[in-house]
């Protein structure tokens, strides 16, 4: 992140809390504080007040912390970063101090009433309502993230023979996103085969690619900590007219969802820009899942892109648009990119080439 954004984002999240009517926000997610600080640690605390933060954590990140996040104070503690906590709050009690709900245990909840005089306030979603706003380095990153998996995929799909275990496909795969540069994998990679492709979210397995079956594969980059998410289904052999159907109809709604989502939608509207495609030709039931999610330094954030969610998509999100089909026992398709929310309209940040590939 560069330097300019993390004290524009704390005053961003002072604004809120200032809404909000806290004084203070007590940050747990690690997301939230690497969005906040660039800190990207695996233990810490952050405690913004109005004007100020201070970021505690411990001494394995005594040298990393300070390089890492400039712009706040840290206090290392050898010891305990909750009894830190304690004499960073002992010394002024604040009225009304917020913590995030939604990740808070409640065992660290029990622990801070200990710790504090301050009137505890559940909050929910402040730092993650920042962050579904993506500014231009954050897009950057993702389109990056992108690049990187497509050109992993291109460099493994020739290889893909009938007989290989879809876990030697994920292995390649895995190898080659690492080899060229991905910090880490977002998720899991899923390479699901013939029926195995009909759970959308399958277990990548020791069993052998049959000729002639569809090939899932749902897998990203990570750069700068930003992720990528695509999925791409293809035939290893040749397509018979079924596959070649359903494909068609996912590319469909994929390509009309990718090219008409905007900022301002709500999450449903969005959603049943593929839905309506795909159930007008009967396969409503069989697209279960929602037709995507925000993307960022976490794989699944705001904004859902859902017929549950009625709040309007913010400009500047980066969503997935990820339409499937999935037919019990005989397998499924799903085609995913990553979509920029714009001021001129949505922009492909992946390569957006779902056309089916017969791999030979
Ligand atoms: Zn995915
Ligand atoms: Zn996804």
């Amino acid at each position: 992140m560069t330097e300019a954004a993390g004290p524009r984002r704390i005053a961003a999240l002072a604004e809120a809390l200032e809404q909000e009517g806290l004084d203070a926000l007590l940050v747990t997610h690690l997301p939230n504080i690497r969005y906040l600080t660039g800190f990207s640690g695996s233990a810490g605390l952050l405690l913004v007040r109005r004007a100020t933060a201070v970021l505690i954590t411990d001494f394995r990140y005594a040298v990393q912390a300070p390089l890492e996040a400039p712009a706040v104070e840290v206090q290392i503690d050898p010891v305990s970063i909750w009894d830190r906590l304690g004499r960073v709050l002992g010394q002024r009690a604040l009225d009304r101090l917020g913590v995030e709900s939604h990740v808070l245990t409640t065992r660290d909840a029990e622990r801070l009433s200990r710790l504090t005089r301050s009137h505890v306030v559940a909050t929910a979603d402040l730092v993650e309502r920042l962050r579904s706003a993506k500014d231009a380095d954050e897009v950057t990153s993702i389109r990056a993230a992108a690049a990187l998996a497509q050109d992993a995929l291109a460099e493994v799909l020739p290889t893909v023979r009938t007989g290989d275990r879809e876990l030697d496909v994920a292995a390649r795969l895995e190898a080659a996103l690492r080899l060229r540069g991905s910090e880490w994998h977002p998720f899991p990679t899923i390479v699901a085969s013939g029926p195995r492709a009909a759970l959308p979210h399958a277990r990548t397995t020791a069993r052998e690619i049959q000729a002639n079956e569809l090939l899932l594969i749902d897998f990203g980059a990570q750069l700068d900590g930003y992720c990528s998410d695509l999925t791409r289904t293809m035939v290893v052999g040749r397509a018979d007219d079924r596959q070649r159907t359903i494909h068609a109809l996912v590319q469909e709604a994929q390509v009309r969802a990718r090219t008409q989502v905007r900022a301002q939608l709500t999450g449903r509207e969005a959603d049943s820009l593929a839905r309506d495609v795909i159930a007008a030709r009967g396969f409503g039931d069989a697209f279960g899942h929602s037709l995507g999610h925000g993307l960022g330094l976490e794989v699944h954030e705001a904004p859902r892109l859902s017929q549950t969610n009625e709040m309007v998509l913010p400009l500047h999100a980066v969503v997935t648009i990820e339409p499937g089909i999935y037919l019990p026992g005989w397998g499924g398709v799903r085609l995913e990119d990553d979509v920029y929310l714009g001021p001129s309209g949505p922009e492909l940040l992946s390569d957006g080439r779902t056309e089916l590939l017969e791999l030979h």
